[in-house]
């Protein structure tokens, strides 16, 4: 089932997601119907706070991007990362590598806005496998990117936080309004919007 993606200004996008401690049906619905989310938007990535779940949980798919390269070490074994996608991480937890570079990126609760932001180029990463296996990852290029871009919405940071000062001051009427539109959206449907607690 695909499901709506929260914009800008959702209070849930700020939320850190509680660890999953039990993987259960539920989780395993909600990661399916991510992905199909996900692919339905034409998106790399989606964090469970951005359906409303503030839940360590995202999915990840490079296999539809061309022009970015990606390298997945997987549990030790050098993998395409596009064969391996979608990717379905439970309560990760990454290690940045030292290399930094600059980057697009979009995120699908920022409708039609880019910027470009600083990340390690690598990264490391340990989660778990729905069927709660455990993985290891270690991710090169626009995966790396990714990565570092959903377990930061695990967190309840934003791409906006780490643009540089100049690009903050050029989207901030942007940015009020979108965040205007969306507590509008909110009070006229609030059970729409609201996270479910119940998980
Ligand atoms: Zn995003």
């Amino acid at each position: 089932m695909r499901l709506r993606i929260l914009q800008y200004g959702s209070p849930v996008l700020r939320a850190k997601g509680a660890r999953i401690d039990q993987i259960d049906e539920r989780v395993r619905q909600l990661a399916t119907d991510m992905i199909e989310t996900m692919r339905a938007a034409n998106g790399v990535g989606l964090a469970a706070q951005q359906i409303g779940q503030p839940l360590q949980l995202t999915v990840v798919d490079v296999s539809k991007v061309e022009d970015r390269p990606s390298t997945l070490r997987l549990n030790g074994k050098e993998v395409d990362p596009k064969t391996a996608s979608p990717l379905i991480l439970v309560n990760p937890e990454i290690v940045l590598g030292t290399e930094t570079s600059l980057g697009i990126e979009g995120c699908l609760s920022f409708p039609e806005i880019t910027g470009e932001i600083e990340r390690a180029e690598t990264v490391r990463a340990k989660a778990q496998a729905l069927d709660g296996s455990p993985i290891e990852l270690e991710a090169s290029g626009l995966l790396a990117r990714a990565l570092q871009h959903e377990v930061d919405h695990l967190n309840g940071i934003l791409f906006i936080d780490r643009m540089n000062s100049a690009a903050k001051v050029a989207l901030a009427s942007r940015l009020k309004r979108m965040q205007k539109e969306t507590e509008r959206d909110i009070r006229k449907t609030p059970r729409a919007l609201e996270p479910e607690t119940a998980l």
